[in-house]
């Protein structure tokens, strides 16, 4: 959190550190909400309507319904915006399920709250960006569509926050999680790609990687190059013998990755990783520009 941080908060943008939520409020009490990370640049919100479906899908998926419409949320969002002194920044719009009685029954709760936070954020510094961090495959895996359906964005990071604690207590930057099959899914809050003689692998949705909105981008970027590229079901043997390797999110945009399991990758930063990162910058710069 900053000093300059801006918070829309029942209808109205204040200072983030005067915003206050209740302590009945379900989305504290048991992580029972949504939310989406969103970049902006140039004072412009990059790839809203993506944002905005995801979310949209988390809230139908919770049964939640968003208390604005598309319209009304958007101007909430450029309203935050335009407290915000900085023109590029990030934005966390959250959906809770609202304050009700304690116990756990979402049916209690009245009405869900919608909050957005407009602020700085640098997820790594450029000189661990120039050289690449480095992971470990964490024991902790990624939940299961069967327990939860990790394609809801929820206010629930527990498996996500072991993963990292593996990391910390490793002394790395990063944990990747398997699903449990063992196959690869991501990192804790970032998808992951491989590269392989010159093609790009990123596991499907269906394996348990979010559908993230950097990966769709990065995607669409390889195709632009004329770099392959495909969704494929990836284990760590793949991570180990990677060409390349790197990680991609909202927050972090790209960050590639020099070593997994003490493995050193073949190149950190490789050449295609370079690649993407000219072609994913010059996109966002050409979909924000003013
Ligand atoms: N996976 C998880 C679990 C995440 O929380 C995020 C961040 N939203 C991502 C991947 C990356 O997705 P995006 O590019 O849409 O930020």
């Amino acid at each position: 959190m900053s000093e300059i941080a801006q918070c829309w908060i029942d209808g109205e943008v204040i200072p983030a550190h005067q915003a206050k939520v209740s302590v009945f409020d379900h989305g504290f009490l048991y992580g029972d909400g949504i939310f989406e990370g969103i970049r902006f640049y140039n004072k412009r919100v990059f790839r809203l309507p993506l944002h905005m479906a995801r979310l949209k899908r988390s809230a139908r998926a919770l049964q939640l319904d968003i208390p604005l419409d598309d319209t009304a949320f958007e101007e909430a969002i450029y309203a935050t915006l335009k407290a915000f002194p900085l023109a590029d920044g990030y934005l966390r719009v959250l959906i809770t399920r609202g304050v009700g009685a304690l116990g756990i029954n979402p049916a209690n709760c009245a009405k869900p709250a919608v909050i957005i936070i407009a602020d700085k954020l640098v997820m790594v510094g450029d000189e661990e960006r120039n050289r690449g961090i480095r992971a470990i495959i964490a024991s902790t895996r990624r939940m299961t569509p069967d327990r939860l359906d990790p394609r809801i964005k929820s206010l629930n990071y527990l498996n996500a926050i072991q993963a990292k604690m593996e990391a910390n207590y490793a002394g790395v930057e990063e944990a990747i999680l398997l699903n449990e099959r063992g196959f690869v899914t991501e990192g804790s809050a970032m998808n992951i790609f491989v590269v392989r003689d010159g093609a790009i692998y990123t596991p499907p949705a269906t394996e348990g990687a979010l559908q993230g909105v950097t990966r769709g981008t990065v995607l669409e970027v390889a195709k632009e190059l004329g770099i392959p590229a495909s969704e494929t079901v990836l284990t760590s043997y793949d991570l180990f013998t990677a060409d390349e390797c790197f990680f991609t999110g909202t927050g972090a945009k790209l960050i590639p990755i020099r070593e997994i399991d003490g493995r050193k990758m073949g190149t950190c930063p490789g050449a295609i990783y370079l690649k993407l990162l000219a072609g994913f910058n010059a996109l966002v710069a050409r979909e924000t520009a003013g």
